[in-house]
């Protein structure tokens, strides 16, 4: 017996092929069926259909979030010339007030469930933020930030704090983020992936994200550095004058890149580069549109396609993007790619993936059945209100998804209904036609 089914023009499953007129049945916080209405199995007919006209997706996952700076929008709504531009705007927006990290969560959370998203891979800086995505019913990770660590600071109690924020009660999967391999000394990151390992956790780093990142790691060229003052002369690489490696093979030299860990935006990458993170296993969240507020060049998204890449994507905070919906990344990046190049017919198919299943993968959460519609998996789904031309289903999702988002449910809860009245009715009278014999 379901609880509720959930039936629309389409259901996009990901882990399989679109179904025409179909239904997603579920009971308590797991799906119980999903299949052609036509085909719907004897015991869930005395259940009404809630039916859609538009296309049922799994919930999206978000692969790239600091929710906490939600209230930091007048940011992403900005336009800046680069990673370090941008970074001025951030610290004295940071420093102006005395902000709600909590509060500002727990609305970054219910804007990204609004938008289709029910799984967030979100970077914790401030403790207040932590919880926000358990109390709005949503799934994910939160990854304990750690940043701006020399070998000194970190010896000096930084360690021991991360060991004790660690052990504090948490409501969902906890991870760990060295923010970036610039700001903490190599050691650090050797530590944090050593502590990840030893604790059988996750990592997400920010990678490939500034202009100036790579010259830091090849020649100890402190220019990223520049927002952290005198400090930055503390730093290992800017004392030994570099490492001699690019960014990729410098995140592998200390033990950062492996199947365990996903990295944001992954912009400033040649091919070696995209090979060793592929190697590695290594996932990108691309962040198109909080690159282009930031003034960062495009991500080579058709280059990671054509080699094979299994990407995620991400929209990182309102401090740099205009919103939290994931389907306008999602276009975005459709963009991106056709703009640079890559012609196949995958394309709608993998950025779809990407937005469901490449990040449920990028978190390690696929196992478990996020990123998908699958018998016995969680009820995670949204659905968009949308026009499909033919059977191009995924091209509709990726150029129409944004703002379309009507109704999301987390673990079998309806979490966002933007249904109107109006419709609701319209959806009754339907079932109900449908059940006169
Ligand atoms: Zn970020």
């Amino acid at each position: 017996m379901a609880n509720r089914i959930y039936g629309a023009d389409w259901v996009v499953p990901v882990a399989s092929e679109p179904l025409r007129d179909a239904v997603v049945a579920v009971e308590g916080s797991r799906i119980a069926w999903l299949g052609p209405e036509a085909k719907l199995p004897p015991q869930f007919r005395a259940v009404d259909i809630d039916w859609t006209d538009g296309v049922i997706t799994p919930g999206l996952v978000n692969a790239h979030t600091h929710l906490q700076y939600s209230g930091f929008n007048a940011l992403g709504r900005g336009q800046y010339r680069g990673f370090e531009d941008w970074s001025v705007a951030f610290e004295a927006l940071y420093d102006r007030e005395t902000w709600e990290w909590g509060r500002a969560a727990a609305q970054g959370a219910k804007l990204g469930l609004a938008t289709g998203t029910t799984v967030f891979s979100e970077i914790i800086t401030s403790d207040e933020a932590r919880g926000a995505i358990a109390a709005a019913q949503a799934s994910g990770i939160e990854y304990l930030e750690v940043i701006a660590e020399t070998t000194r600071s970190w010896t000096n109690g930084g360690r021991e704090e991360l060991i004790k924020w660690l052990g504090d009660k948490a409501t969902i999967t906890t991870g760990i983020s060295p923010h970036a391999p610039y700001n903490l000394d190599p050691c650090v990151v050797s530590d944090l992936v050593e502590l990840a390992r030893s604790r059988g956790i996750r990592l997400h780093t920010h990678l490939g994200e500034s202009a100036l990142e790579e010259a830091f790691y090849l020649t100890g060229d402190p220019a990223v550095l520049f927002i952290y003052g005198d400090l930055r002369d503390e730093y290992h690489l800017v004392r030994q004058k570099g490492s001699g490696l690019k960014t990729a093979a410098y995140a592998d030299s200390v033990g950062l890149l492996g199947e365990c860990t996903h990295i944001a935006h992954g912009v400033y990458f040649d091919k070696c580069q995209r090979d060793l993170l592929r190697q590695r296993k290594t996932r990108v969240a691309l962040c198109p549109r909080s690159n282009a507020v930031i003034g960062l060049a495009e991500a080579p998204v058709a280059a990671y396609l054509s080699e094979g890449h299994d990407i995620a994507v991400g929209t990182d905070s309102l401090a740099s993007a205009p919103s939290l919906d994931l389907m306008a990344d999602v276009k975005a990046l459709a963009e991106i790619a056709r703009k640079q190049g890559y012609r196949e017919g995958d394309l709608w198919t993998r950025l779809v993936q990407a937005a469901t299943s490449g990040g449920a993968r990028a978190l390690g959460m696929a196992k478990r059945g996020y990123g998908a519609l699958i018998e016995g998996g969680p009820a995670d789904l949204a659905i968009f209100a949308i026009d499909v031309t033919g059977d191009e289903v995924e091209r509709a999702l990726v150029e129409q998804g944004e703002g379309r988002c009507v109704l999301t449910v987390a673990q079998g809860r309806v979490v966002h209904d933007g249904r109107d009245k109006a419709s609701e009715i319209e959806r009754h009278v339907r079932s109900q036609d449908q059940q006169a014999p």
